[in-house]
C-alpha cells in the first residue's frame, strides 16, 4: 500500500512488537545467522514464527493496490495477516467516508470487522500481537447497535478477560469486569449488569473508577437516582483520599446533570435485592480494601471463564519458515533504522545494553547499505 519504489513492512495498531525488531529478525533469517541471538527477550522459535508471518504479511502489503484488495477478499490466513489486513480495510473505509460513499464504507468496515473476528476465533496467537486490544475494540465496536450484537460483544469481553488472565495475570480484570457490568445494562439486563457492580464495589470500595461509571454513564440507562448516588460517592472518596485520578470535575459536572434530569428512573424495575445489595456496597467502609484475589473475583463474577476457548501461542510448526532463496520473498532491502536511540541510551532492542554497545553498529552498516541501495536507484 505505497507508491514508492522502496518496499515497506507490513503494520497494524494492534502490534506489539516494533519494526526495527522485526527488521533485525529478517535480516538475520536471511544472513543465515542464529535467530534465538538477535534480540534478548525473542528465543530462536518466537523469532522464527515472527520472521515467518512477518515476511508473507510484508509480501501482500507490497503488491500493487488492486492486487492487495483482491487477495484480501479472496480471504487470509494466520493472525498477522489477518491484523494487517484490517487495517487496510479499515483505512480503505475512512478514504471511502471521506468520499461520501457511505455504502462502501459500510462494506470496508463490515470486511475489516470480519478479519478481527476471525483472528479473535483462531485457536493460535501471534507474538506480534496484542490480542486484549483486539477483544476490546470488537466488543466495543458491537456494542449498543442492538441486543444481539451487544450479546456477542458480551462473548467477546469474557474471552478478552481469560485471556487477560492466563497470560497478563488479570491486570486488566477489573477495567474488563466493569465494561462487563455496563455492557449487561446496555442490553437492558439492569439485575446483571448492577448485581456485577455491587460485587466490583464490595471489592474495592476506593476504586473510583466504579462511581465514575455510574456517575456518567447511568442516565443512558434511566437510572438517574443510582448514578446521583454514584457520583455522590466518588466525591466523598476524592474528599477522603486526594484526586490522583483528576476526576473531580468530571463527578460534579455529571452530578449536575443528572440532577437536572427529568426522566423518570427505572430503579423500580430492578429487583429489590439488587438495588439493596448495591447501596449495602456504597455504604461500605473506604478502607475496606481489596478482600479476596482479582482471580477468585474474576471465576466468581465470571463463573464459565474456565469452559471460553483459549487462544495457545503459534508455534514454528504451525508456520514453517520459507525457503531462504525463493524468489516469494526478498531479503528486505536496507532502511534506515527508524528513530535511533542516542549513544549511551538504552538499545532498542532490551538487551539493556547501551546502544553504543549493542545494535549502532549494525544499524550504522545498515545505513550505509541503504545509501548504496539509494544510489543503485538513480
Ligand atoms: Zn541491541
Amino acid at each position: 500500500m505505497n507508491d514508492s519504489a522502496y518496499p515497506e513492512h507490513a503494520g497494524t495498531r494492534y502490534m506489539c512488537v516494533s519494526i526495527n525488531v522485526i527488521e533485525a529478525l529478517q535480516q538475520a533469517f536471511f544472513a543465515g545467522r542464529d535467530l534465538g541471538r538477535v534480540i534478548p527477550s525473542i528465543d530462536a522459535d518466537m523469532a522464527a514464527v515472527i520472521v515467518a508471518e512477518s515476511l508473507e504479511a510484508d509480501r501482500a502489503w507490497n503488491l500493487p493496490p488492486q492486487q492487495v484488495i483482491e487477495e484480501l477478499k479472496k480471504g487470509t490466513t494466520g493472525d498477522f495477516k489477518r491484523a494487517v489486513a484490517a487495517e487496510i480495510a479499515f483505512s480503505v473505509q475512512q478514504f471511502a467516508l471521506e468520499r461520501g460513499n457511505k455504502e462502501s464504507a459500510d462494506d470496508w468496515w463490515a470486511l475489516g470487522m470480519s478479519f478481527l473476528e476471525e483472528i479473535l476465533d483462531s485457536p493460535t496467537a501471534s507474538p506480534l500481537l496484542w490480542y486484549e486490544d483486539i477483544f476490546w475494540e470488537v466488543a466495543e465496536a458491537l456494542r449498543g447497535r442492538d441486543p444481539e450484537h451487544t450479546r456477542k460483544a458480551i462473548g467477546w469481553l469474557k474471552r478478552g478477560l481469560a485471556h487477560n488472565l492466563h497470560y497478563n495475570e488479570g491486570n486488566n480484570a477489573p477495567n474488563l469486569l466493569r465494561d462487563l457490568a455496563e455492557f449487561h445494562l446496555e442490553a437492558g439486563d439492569l439485575d446483571a449488569g448492577l448485581g456485577l457492580l455491587a460485587r466490583l464495589v464490595r471489592h474495592d470500595p476506593a476504586d473510583v473508577w466504579n462511581y465514575n461509571l455510574m456517575a456518567i454513564s447511568f442516565d443512558r440507562f434511566g437510572l438517574v437516582e443510582l448514578g446521583i448516588e454514584g457520583a455522590r460517592r466518588g466525591l466523598q472518596l476524592l474528599q477522603a483520599r486526594g484526586d490522583p485520578e483528576e476526576l473531580r470535575q468530571q463527578l460534579e459536572d455529571s452530578l449536575e446533570e443528572l440532577e437536572e434530569c427529568q426522566e423518570r428512573g427505572r430503579e423500580a424495575e430492578v429487583a429489590p435485592e439488587v438495588l439493596a445489595d448495591l447501596r449495602a456496597a456504597l455504604a461500605l467502609d473506604f478502607e475496606a480494601g481489596p478482600s479476596r484475589s482479582l482471580e477468585a473475583l474474576c471465576r466468581e463474577l465470571a463463573p464459565e471463564l474456565d469452559e471460553l476457548p483459549l487462544k495457545r501461542p503459534l508455534r514454528p510448526a504451525d508456520v514453517p519458515l520459507p525457503d531462504r532463496d525463493s524468489p516469494r520473498f526478498r531479503p528486505p532491502p536496507p532502511r534506515p533504522p527508524a528513530d535511533k536511540p542516542g549513544r549511551n541510551d538504552p538499545c532498542w532492542c532490551g538487551s539493556g545494553k547501551k546502544y553504543k554497545r549493542c545494535h549502532l553498529r549494525e544499524d550504522e552498516e545498515q545505513e550505509r547499505r541503504y545509501r548504496r541501495w539509494l544510489l543503485g536507484q538513480e
